[in-house]
């Protein structure tokens, strides 16, 4: 489904037909500024991955799979949270007793972290405390929690946290009742409720695994076509990183001084696509000795950049680099910067999906169907269908 309105706009030869001026492009053109790339060299990355429970699309928790850690920086969190939320999850705050608003929530369903929405606990374990907190006898899976000694009271406390944003839940205490004899004391804030019926809906995706690249190689319009033909990829998104929140819009990026990128995030199952196969096709499909440009757009939200999430992406990328150097493939010196992922913020709904919704746009005549053809005959058995 992916392929097939390029696979038709290919047959007719349409787009071979229509090169025309670029100039129209991902909107914008501006002169080439001063305002480069933002590195946060102090930032080393130290996401991974972790084995947890998830909610499938027919909405049954799944065998324990790898998915990527949840890290935000405090900003990113305090944007994301109500006040109360962050006091809780991200300064191991409790909220005062009595208060919480899934004290008195008897429906069926599962419990999931406010942070990152990962199932922590199911109705049929909550049971009344009286101590003025959501209390559960169980978790919903032991790898979605994380625990650890609390000496911040007189007593020694054993705290409760989220295994994927490690997000501040509250405390367990060998006081519950049968049949594990222990007490969740949880802060409402910290959870969010799902009713059963609503699992299957807000379930993701799963075969096997699932992983996260953030690229930047021009105008997103293009980098986003170019990947989603790609077998193992999941989805992809189109966004902004390597700037502020508050600047992630398209007005602002395209400035050129707010410190993002266009960016792509692609999920995609690893085991069914790698990481260095994502990078082959990225460095095969825009040019990574323009600095600051791609093509005719211009300014440092065009750069070429690979965001990555942890060492691992770091080091698969400057491998990558090392060896299409030393391979003499491109005539002048690899610019592509490698920049810590601190967030990625989605684009604009007009954005996405921009060139499949607007074939006959044409920058994406001229610019972006190329890109796929050239995809399309270089990588012909990475295709998905
Ligand atoms: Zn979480």
């Amino acid at each position: 489904m992916k392929t097939s309105l390029f696979g038709a706009l290919w047959r007719t030869g349409l787009a071979a037909a229509l090169l025309m001026a670029a100039g129209t492009g991902c909107g914008f053109v501006s002169q080439s500024t001063e305002a480069g790339t933002t590195m946060n060299s102090d930032h080393e990355g130290t996401m991974e991955t972790v084995r947890v429970r998830i909610f499938d699309e027919q909405g049954e928790l799944t065998a324990p799979t790898e998915t990527p850690v949840v890290a935000k920086s405090d900003a990113q969190w305090r944007d994301e949270l109500t006040p109360e939320q962050f006091r809780v999850l991200r300064q191991a705050g409790t909220e005062r007793a009595g208060t919480g608003r899934l004290l008195n929530e008897h429906r069926d369903g599962v419990y999931v972290c406010a942070g990152c929405s990962l199932p922590l606990f199911d109705s049929s374990t909550k049971f009344e405390s009286c101590s003025g907190w959501p209390s559960f006898f169980a978790s919903i899976a032991p790898e979605n929690l994380r625990e650890r000694p609390d000496y911040s009271l007189s007593l020694v406390r054993t705290e409760v946290l989220c295994a994927r944003c490690d997000g501040h839940l509250g405390h367990v205490f060998g006081d519950g009742p049968q049949p594990t004899g222990l007490r969740y004391c949880m802060n409402s804030a910290a959870l969010n409720f799902t009713p059963r019926d609503e699992l299957a809906s807000t379930g993701q995706p799963v075969s096997g695994g699932r992983a996260e690249a953030v690229l930047a190689g021009g105008c997103f319009w293009c980098v986003e076509a170019v990947f989603q033909q790609l077998d193992g990829v999941l989805s992809v998104d189109s966004g902004y990183a390597g700037g502020a929140a508050h600047t992630a819009n398209y007005e602002a990026v395209k400035t050129g001084q707010t410190g993002h990128a266009e960016v792509v995030r692609v999920l995609y199952d690893p085991n069914r696509i790698s990481y260095e196969d994502l990078l082959r096709v990225h460095f095969a499909t825009h040019d990574p000795t323009q600095l600051n440009r791609q093509g005719p757009d211009v300014g440092p939200q065009y750069r070429s950049a690979v965001f990555y999430a942890n060492e691992q992406q770091r080091t698969a990328a400057t491998a990558m680099i090392k060896e299409l150097e030393e391979e003499g493939k491109f005539n002048g010196s690899i610019v592509t910067t490698l920049e810590p992922l601190d967030a990625f913020h989605k684009a604009e709904d007009y954005h996405q999906n921009f060139a499949t919704q607007n074939p006959t746009n044409p920058y994406v005549r001229s610019i972006t169907l190329p890109k796929i053809e050239k995809v399309r005959d270089t990588f012909s058995d990475m295709i998905g269908d």
